[in-house]
């Protein structure tokens, strides 16, 4: 990580550097993941790049191998967090992105979701 990978103004990157509190699930040197502070389901974690993305509509070519990182992760620490095995049990990312999207925070980040039912619906 570059310091012209971090946004001061940035709450995720703040998170992510330990500025601001969370209750971290994982950290290596590229990511860092943290239980969301308004959960959606009994598992409810988000998954971040420590690099400032704003969003998957920035992502490039070079970022492939950390978004693969991302998704590779996001499974192992489901299991870890209590989600059910697969295929009963399981989960959803999500990536909201842009204000259409449902992104309200423009640091890119997995919601990670799961648990016994009926948080989700359908
Ligand atoms: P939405 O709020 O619509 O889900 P995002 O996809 O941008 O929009 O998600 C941002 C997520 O970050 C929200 O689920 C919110 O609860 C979570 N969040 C915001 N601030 C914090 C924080 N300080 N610690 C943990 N989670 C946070």
């Amino acid at each position: 990580m570059h310091d012209h990978d971090y946004d001061a103004h940035c709450i995720f990157c703040r998170i992510a550097k330990g500025e601001i509190p969370s209750r971290k699930v994982y950290e290596d040197e590229e990511l860092f993941a943290f239980h969301d502070i308004h959960p959606g389901a009994p598992v409810h974690f988000l998954v971040i790049p420590k690099k400032h993305i704003p969003s998957m509509a920035q992502v490039g070519a070079e970022d492939a191998p950390l978004l693969g990182r991302m998704m590779a992760l996001a499974p192992k620490l489901a299991l870890e967090q209590g989600c059910n095995p697969y295929p009963d049990g399981g989960f959803r990312i999500v990536v909201n992105t842009g204000s259409e999207g449902g992104q309200e925070v423009h640091h890119l980040h997995l919601h990670v979701m799961g648990g016994p039912r009926p948080w989700l619906k359908g």
